[in-house]
C-alpha cells in the first residue's frame, strides 16, 4: 500500500501530533454514555465493564446504564448483597470484576469518606485496579496527564514507530508505556487518551488500516502496517468438558449454588457430575463456550428419576432473580422449552 511520506518524529513533535489527534476525535467521537460523565465511580464502572467485554455488547443491551440504575453510587454498590451484584453482572462473565468493583466501593466509602482519591498512586492502591484502570479514571474523570496503554494503543504505537517488539511481551509493554508517557499532553489528556484508543478502534484496526483517513499519518513510520504489531504466540487453548445434570420436577429445576474455590462462586448452575456418571445417562444437550484459555464443551444429561442429587429445587419463577452463568442459562432455557 502507498503510505504518505514520513515527515516528522512523534517524540520531537508531540504538540502537533496531539492536536491532530484531538481535532479528529472531536469530529468523530462515538457518543458512548461513559463519555458524558466525569464522575470517577461511573468512569470506573465503564472501564471494569469494558475489560473482557466488547463495547458493542455493553452498548447493545444498555448494560452500563442498567448497572448504574441499580447501583448509582459507591454506597449502593457497597451495601448490595453478593447475589444482587452477581445478578446485575450476569452475561458479562468474569465475575471477579464486579466483586472487585464492590470491594473498591467499600474502600472508597470506608477509607476515603466516599470520595475517590485523585492521584494515580492512590487510585492504583484500590482493590483490583491496575495501571490501566487507574490511568483511565485519572484522565477521564480528572483530566490528569496520565499515560494510558490498552491493546488499541499498543497496536497504534507499534505501527507509528514501526516497532517489531512483540506488544504482548514485558519489553513491548514497557516500551509502549514509556511512549505513552512521553506523548500524553499536560492538558487535555481526557480527550487525547480517548482519541488514541478510538484511532485503534476505527482507523488503525487489527485487520484493516484506513491510512488515507488517519489524522496522524504524517507521523507514521511504518510502510507495511498490517505486518504489525508483532505478538508472542498465545498460551495454548485447553479443551475441557463439563458434564451437567438436568433434573426437572413440578416444583422446579435442580440447581446448585457454587461455593468458595469455584470460579463461579455464588452463582447458580446445573449440578455438575463426573464423566463416568454422565456416560450412563441420556445426553440432552451439547454446546460450546470459551473462557480465558479454556474451550469448554458443555453437555447436559437427563437425571435418573429415582436418584438423589445435591442441589435445591428452584421454581421457574425464581430463576430470573438468581445469578446464573450465561452458558448455563442458555442450556436451562433450551431444555425448559424443549422438554
Ligand atoms: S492508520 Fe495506523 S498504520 Fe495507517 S497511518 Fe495511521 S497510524 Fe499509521
Amino acid at each position: 500500500m502507498t503510505k504518505p511520506p514520513y515527515s516528522a518524529s512523534l517524540i520531537d513533535h508531540p504538540l502537533s501530533f496531539q492536536d491532530s489527534l484531538i481535532a479528529w476525535f472531536q469530529r468523530v467521537a462515538e457518543p458512548h454514555p461513559w463519555r458524558k460523565t466525569t464522575a470517577p465511580y461511573e468512569i470506573l464502572v465503564s472501564e471494569v465493564m469494558l475489560q473482557q467485554t466488547t463495547v458493542q455488547a455493553v452498548r447493545e443491551n444498555q448494560r452500563y446504564e442498567k448497572f448504574l440504575e441499580g447501583f448509582p453510587n459507591t454506597t449502593a454498590l457497597a451495601n448490595a448483597t453478593e447475589q444482587e451484584i452477581l445478578k446485575a453482572w450476569e452475561g458479562l462473565g468474569y465475575y471477579n470484576r464486579v466483586r472487585n468493583l464492590q470491594k473498591t466501593a467499600i474502600v472508597v466509602n470506608e477509607s476515603h469518606g466516599g470520595e475517590f482519591p485523585r492521584t494515580l498512586t492512590e487510585l492504583s492502591a484500590l482493590p483490583g485496579i491496575g495501571p490501566y484502570t487507574a490511568a483511565a479514571v485519572a484522565s477521564f474523570a480528572y483530566d490528569l496527564s496520565a499515560p494510558l496503554v490498552d491493546a488499541n494503543v499498543s497496536r497504534v504505537f507499534a505501527r507509528l514507530f514501526d516497532d517489531e517488539t512483540p506488544i504482548n511481551s514485558p519489553k513491548g509493554q514497557k516500551i509502549a508505556w514509556e511512549r505513552a508517557e512521553k506523548l500524553v499532553p499536560e492538558n487535555g489528556a481526557r480527550h487525547y487518551n480517548s482519541a488514541l484508543m478510538e484511532l485503534g478502534q476505527k482507523v488503525c484496526k487489527n485487520n484493516e488500516v484506513l491510512c488515507e483517513n488517519c489524522p496522524v499519518s504524517s507521523f507514521c513510520q511504518t510502510r507495511v502496517p498490517l505486518t504489525l504489531p508483532k505478538k508472542k504466540p498465545k498460551a495454548q487453548t485447553i479443551e475441557i468438558t463439563e458434564y451437567a445434570l438436568w433434573n426437572q420436577k413440578q416444583n422446579g429445576d435442580l440447581l446448585l449454588q457454587k461455593g468458595d474455590g469455584s470460579r463461579r462462586n455464588g452463582m447458580w448452575t446445573l449440578p455438575l457430575i463426573s464423566k463416568e456418571e454422565a456416560l450412563t445417562l441420556p445426553l440432552l444437550h451439547e454446546s460450546k463456550y470459551a473462557i480465558t484459555k479454556y474451550k469448554v464443551t458443555l453437555k447436559a444429561y437427563q437425571a435418573e428419576p429415582n436418584s438423589i442429587y445435591d442441589g435445591e429445587w428452584i421454581p421457574l419463577s425464581a430463576q430470573d432473580t438468581l445469578p446464573i452463568p450465561s452458558p448455563m442459562r442458555k442450556v436451562i432455557n433450551e431444555l425448559q422449552e424443549r422438554l
